[in-house]
């Protein structure tokens, strides 16, 4: 059983923060009963599963991977959870993370970091990276992460499991610590499509204490579990291509493409011209919400405080003590970008540009159902690789960012190996409200 299989290997893939195995096993038992009893139980019901750390629940550590919420324990749930809580699964704890979910590693937790368990030498990606290497790992049968500017689909691909960014508006944000409030989605992490089309039902709908909720009806996205493509005209951006890609990747990604085409999928190629400015457009704005949505963490409304001589002195020491590097340079980056006299050169600028990048995708969708393109340029790379230079860790998520700055989903899935063994992901982005194409794709794919 699961909790064999934790005992067995998390010392090693370390994806877990908190683990609640006591409430676990009385969820666990529950289910049993109602089995023993003969009773029918749905489908998530007694199925083991782990929620990132950023992600409330009520009576239980939340901590964003930060030691500014060590000891946070939230009195509420968030949406997502309480709408999980409905299903009856055995929820084990909570998974390790970037920091605030600023990173794509997880090396970037306060605490420790995830291995990969492909290789363990590995980074699993991130910021879900525990949400990740949980499900690969077998610690976990599904997982829920979030997604700013990649971080379900990038990790997913890195451990070779689906991960999916329903459309920005779609899963309530009700209860998720923010990070860059105008890009944060929240969405499953799971071994194959099936599971995600299920988890997606569950986690979907409008929320009215979510004021950036769509009121929009959910179809079933078990409906869209058919394994036919036919027809279906899918785009190939080849700005996504990028210099400095990794061959095998690139390999493995053209491989599909012809297999996609093979099941009678037509496949177009489509110019996305103002993909490269993607990310220098997306380390503007998510820094600038997240300088401002980090100004709570001020030794009074929430979190731990370091005691000072006065309050300015106390909110300095508790800031400059508990927040990670990477949270420093992107409230630094952020308020800079905010500040009198750089907000129309720099925030307002890039607020213009992201207009740019969504228009790419409305023009390319004028011509295609959705959209084919790599979810990273490379595999999973060695831990401790690439955290000495954020600069180059930033360029890794090009293929992810467009996606969030334009609000549309993204799934990403397993689509081969490179030839050191490690997974490659390939991503399928769908129109606004359009994750059913997607999951169609990616069924018939699979
Ligand atoms: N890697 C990106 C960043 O560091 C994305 C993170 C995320 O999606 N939470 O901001």
């Amino acid at each position: 059983d699961v909790f064999l299989r934790i005992d067995e290997v998390e010392d090693q893939v370390k994806a877990y923060l908190t683990q609640t195995r006591k409430t676990a096993l009385e969820q666990a038992r529950l289910v049993d009963a109602k089995i023993a009893k003969g009773e029918t139980i749905g489908f998530l019901e007694g199925i083991p599963g782990a929620i990132k750390d950023n992600i409330c629940t009520m009576g239980v550590k939340t901590t964003c991977a930060s030691k500014m919420l060590e000891h946070f324990v939230p009195p509420y749930n968030a949406t997502v959870v309480e709408k999980l809580q409905t299903q009856n699964p055995v929820i084990l704890g909570k998974t390790n993370m970037d920091e605030f979910a600023m990173g794509g590693s997880t090396e970037n937790s306060a605490y420790f970091p995830t291995h990969n368990p492909w290789n363990l030498d590995c980074v699993p990606g991130g910021s879900s990276g525990g949400s990740a290497a949980a499900v690969a790992a077998g610690t976990a049968i599904w997982s829920i992460g979030s997604d700013t500017g990649g971080s379900i689909r990038q990790p997913a691909s890195f451990c070779g499991i689906v991960g999916i960014k329903p459309t920005y508006g779609r899963v309530s944000r009700y209860g998720l610590v923010a990070f860059a409030s105008s890009l944060d989605q929240i969405g499953p992490l799971t071994r194959d499509v099936t599971d995600c089309a299920h988890l997606l039902n569950i986690l979907c709908g409008y929320d009215a204490k979510d004021s950036t909720s769509i009121n929009a009806e959910v179809p079933d996205f078990t409906k869209s579990l058919v394994k036919d493509i036919k027809g279906l005209k899918i785009g190939l951006p080849k700005e996504y291509f990028v210099k400095g890609m990794d061959a095998d990747v690139e390999r493995a990604i053209r491989t599909a493409i012809k297999k996609l085409e093979s099941l009678g999928a037509e496949v177009v190629e489509v110019s996305m011209p103002h993909t490269d400015y993607a990310i220098s457009t997306y380390y503007l704005l998510a820094p600038a919400e997240a300088s401002s949505n980090l100004a709570r963490y001020d030794g009074v409304s929430y979190g731990e405080r370091v005691d000072g001589i006065d309050i300015v002195d106390m909110m300095n020491k508790t800031r400059s003590a508990k927040f990670g590097e990477e949270v420093k340079r992107r409230i630094m980056i952020g308020s800079y970008a905010l500040s009198a006299g750089y907000y129309d050169a720099y925030y307002v600028k890039a607020l213009k540009v992201r207009t740019l990048v969504k228009q790419d995708f409305d023009e390319a969708f004028e011509k295609v159902d959705l959209i084919v393109a790599p979810t990273a340029p490379t595999p999973a790379y060695k831990i401790g690789e690439m955290n000495s230079d954020p600069l180059k860790m930033y360029l890794q998520d090009i293929c992810t960012i467009p996606l969030n700055l334009a609000g549309l989903p993204g799934i990403s899935i397993p689509c081969g190996f490179t030839n050191t063994k490690m997974p490659v992901g390939l991503q399928l982005i769908g129109k606004p409200l359009d994750e059913a194409t997607i999951i169609r794709a990616a069924y018939t794919y699979e």
